[in-house]
């Protein structure tokens, strides 16, 4: 296994490749190249140079050693100059191979590292179906077959071939150089300026020396080369798609129309927004294939090759095309780097899918593997340890009755959530992130997102936050003494339920115009006025509430934070029922409610920073992947049980599915590495909101595939099924419908509360275009 190269030679190898794309690869540069005969080597020995060439080989054969994130650093790094030198084909892919095979192909290592001559890699591909044949001939090689779109043939030193046998069991490389062997080829250019070609083998003959590699050796170095292949080539896409996003965001800042900077429109923005979002998904599943192949976890590898190339194949057309769009005219032009990084990208795409297996399932992807991901900054925190804890608790501790509920997606009373986070208090669990003089253990956020995937993996319960995630933090932070001893041990021991008082009926997006009044009158506020979509209100001892104390001004500045008791006199609750036919949130109308000063929190009129403070906390774990993965089990086994209920394309359901997994797996490593980011002290403010809209959409599309997976039963809906604990059975498809058609219908919320996506997609905008 190859070594990583550490952060000092990383730095300088990226520095210098920085330099070289810049002082190299300025676009007019490259342009005026492209305009006269092409050199695809012209810059090869510099960047032999520069080291990269030899970064996949072992220093025993004069490389770098390099980790698979080490090449997909460097074609990241490339990315932004559209190289046009064969890095990934000959460097990586034809290196790879070469190093694979070791002493007897030295000289041309040698050749290769010192930018003297290169190899590509014929066939060899997963996803392609020309592939050679190759059979013995007397003492010699018989190649047959035909290959297609094989990107530098034309213009490679030597060529190794890859062949399978016959019967397509045992597979072959074999060294030739073009100008020994006769094989006919048609050249061309790609859409991105740089060379490919199509070969016919026909009876062509080669000796006994040719032969490289066979049979398992063969299999290892074919399937390590695919394996950086992709790495390589998504890690390019990933550069060349921040490029786009930068370039665009760029356009938008400088480019007037009707008299405005077009970053002052709305729908430009959201689009910008989900551009960054894209590419931020696509960065982190990356990583994720490098750390994969460099621990040589060949299922893993296999599944996250192909959902790498899923997700860069749905980002890199939309942001492409987004980004030419928003470029308008220029954008559809020659002139404009964007409309390379388009054609490079679809190039990319292509050349991705030719590497990649195809007949990955779904069932193939391992969960344990993907959250072991390691890479915590936490060096005296063993993750895997309290995982297996915490799976341990929730397995031993959680009433079976519960589990089943939540497991069924049945009805949850009071009592269930209470009773579950009694037992977690009892362990010393709930609060724990909490400051240990606060009644808590002081856990950080990776602590506490391991712990939260491993209770919703195991079907607890949610851990209603209004207490303990929203109103505790603000008291601890912001209460005084006497509100801290008297409020903090009931939110600890679950014996006081707290609902939000927040939104109005006409303040929701805009919570600053608020009008819900409190005035002072002796030891009293009297406070007038509507609530709106105040969640489990029904159940709730206390509210916390955002009432307006002053009219003039500034209407953030005029808000405070009251504590109000839900018995007082003048608190009228009516239900909201939801589209799922639930009574899950309220209307509470306060009349003359008089609420001793004793419980305003903070200063009269600090109510904004609290309310800011209290919602910038919540978001983090609003990716909320535990419930998506144990979600998807169960739309994968639904799925397979219903099948004959289905009507419709198999396999557009198959590729649905799988869409749907791949964009899990992405979300599983941006909310890790928006975690890793938060702990190193580099959270750039918009990361919360990146996951908030990526995880409640996923949310969604999983909801509907589930539903529409149901075939004929996804049209029914009868709620008292779900309220019936009678109902357990999944064998009736109607109970089924019910649960399942209840997650899709109450998903709509998701993209609603807790700031609605379109805010948070400003918030994102805001930061990119800083405006
Ligand atoms: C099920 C549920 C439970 C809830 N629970 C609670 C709770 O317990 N406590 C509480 O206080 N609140 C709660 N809320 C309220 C929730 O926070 C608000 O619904 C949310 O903030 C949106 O406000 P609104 O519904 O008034 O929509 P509006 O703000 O009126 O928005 C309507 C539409 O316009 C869009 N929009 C608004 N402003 C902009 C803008 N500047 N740019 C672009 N688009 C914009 C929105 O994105 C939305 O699509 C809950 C809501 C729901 C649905």
């Amino acid at each position: 296994m190859a070594v990583a190269l550490d952060s000092e030679s990383k730095s300088i190898i990226n520095a210098t490749l920085q330099r070289f794309v810049a002082d190299s690869y300025d676009f007019s540069a490259r342009s005026q190249r492209l305009a006269e005969p092409l050199n695809y080597l012209q810059f090869w020995p510099v960047l032999a140079d520069l080291g990269v060439l030899s970064l996949p080989l072992d220093e025993a054969q004069g490389g770098l050693g390099g980790h698979a994130s080490d090449i997909a650093d460097a074609a990241m790094t490339l990315a932004p100059g559209l190289i046009l030198e064969p890095f990934t084909d000959a460097a990586v892919i034809g290196g790879s191979v070469l190093g694979s095979v070791g002493t007897s192909v030295q000289p041309h290592i040698n050749r290769l590292i010192n930018g003297e001559a290169f190899g590509v890699l014929l066939g060899g591909r997963g996803g392609d179906p020309g592939q050679l044949k190759v059979s013995r001939d007397g003492d010699g090689y018989r190649l047959d077959g035909e290959l297609k779109v094989q990107p530098y043939a034309s213009e490679a030193d030597f060529w190794l071939i890859a062949a399978h046998d016959v019967e397509g069991c045992s597979q072959v490389v074999l060294f030739a150089t073009p100008d020994e062997i006769d094989v006919p080829l048609h050249s061309y250019r790609l859409m991105d300026d740089r060379p490919a070609c199509d070969l016919w083998f026909e009876r062509v003959l080669l000796t006994d020396e040719a032969l490289l590699l066979k049979g398992s050796e063969a299999n290892q170095a074919l399937k390590r080369a695919r394996a950086l292949a992709v790495c390589s080539l998504a890690a390019e896409a990933v550069g060349i798609l921040a490029s786009l996003v930068t370039a665009t965001g760029e356009y938008l800042n400088e480019r007037q129309q009707f008299g405005v900077p077009l970053s002052n429109f709305q729908a430009l923005q959201h689009r910008l927004a989900d551009m960054h979002i894209g590419y931020l998904e696509a960065r982190a599943l990356v990583d994720k294939l490098a750390l994969a192949v460099e621990q040589s976890e060949d299922d893993e590898v296999r599944w996250l090759s192909y959902a790498v190339t899923s997700i860069i194949e749905r980002s890199s057309r939309s942001i492409g095309h987004e980004s030419i769009q928003m470029h308008g005219g220029m954008g559809v032009t020659d002139e404009l780097v964007v409309s390379h990084f388009h054609k490079r990208l679809v190039v990319l795409v292509h050349q991705m899918r030719g590497w990649v297996e195809h007949d990955v399932e779904a069932t193939e992807w391992r969960h344990e593997a993907s959250l072991d991901a390691g890479g915590s900054v936490e060096s005296d925190f063993d993750e895997t340890a309290f995982r297996r804890e915490v799976r341990e608790f929730v397995a031993t501790h959680l009433k079976p009755e519960t589990r089943a509920k939540v497991q069924n997606g049945l009805y949850l009373e009071k009592s269930d959530y209470v009773d579950w986070q009694k037992a977690l208090r009892e362990k010393g669990w709930f609060g724990a992130a909490w400051p240990v003089e606060a009644g808590g253990k002081g856990w950080s956020i990776l602590q506490e997102h391991v712990f939260l995937q491993e209770c919703a993996l195991g079907a607890a319960p949610m851990i209603i936050p209004y207490g303990v995630n929203m109103l505790g933090p603000v008291l601890y932070t912001f209460g005084n003494e006497e509100q801290k001893r008297r409020y903090l041990p009931g939110i600890l021991n679950s014996d006081t339920w707290w609902c939000q008082g927040y939104s109005e009926p006409n303040a929701g997006s805009d919570l600053a115009a608020l009008k819900t009044r409190a005035v002072r009158d002796g030891d009293f506020w009297v406070v007038n006025g509507t609530k709106m979509w105040t969640t489990e209100a029904q159940w709730a001892d206390m509210m916390h509430c955002l009432v307006r104390t002053e009219s003039t001004g500034k209407k953030q500045a005029g808000i405070s934070f009251l504590l109000i008791d839900m018995n007082t006199p003048g608190i009228t609750i009516e239900p909201i029922i939801t589209l799922d036919g639930v009574h899950h949130t309220n209307q509470v109308f306060l009349d003359n409610v008089r609420v001793p000063v004793e419980n305003l929190v903070g200063e009269e009129g600090a109510g904004w920073t609290m309310a800011k403070y209290l919602l910038s906390r919540e978001r983090g774990f609003i990716a909320d992947t535990g419930n998506k993965l144990r979600m998807m089990a169960q739309i994968r086994m639904s799925v397979s049980q219903r099948s004959k209920d289905f009507i419709g394309n198999r396999e557009l359901q198959k590729a649905r599915l799988l869409e749907l997994e791949a964009s899990l797996a992405a979300l599983i490593e941006l909310e890790r590495s928006y975690i890793n980011d938060w702990m190193r002290g580099r959270d750039d403010g918009i990361g919360a909101s990146v996951l908030k809209v990526r995880s409640t959409e996923l949310l969604q599309r999983m909801a509907e595939f589930w539903s529409d997976s149901l075939g004929p039963y996804g049209q029914c809906y009868d709620p008292a099924l779900r309220l019936d604990g009678e109902g357990l059975s999944d064998s009736d498809p109607t109970v089924q419908a019910a649960s399942v058609n209840y997650s899709y219908l109450y998903s709509r919320c998701w993209s609603i509360f807790g700031g609605t996506n379109e805010v948070q997609r400003n918030i994102i905008a805001a930061r990119l275009l800083r405006n």
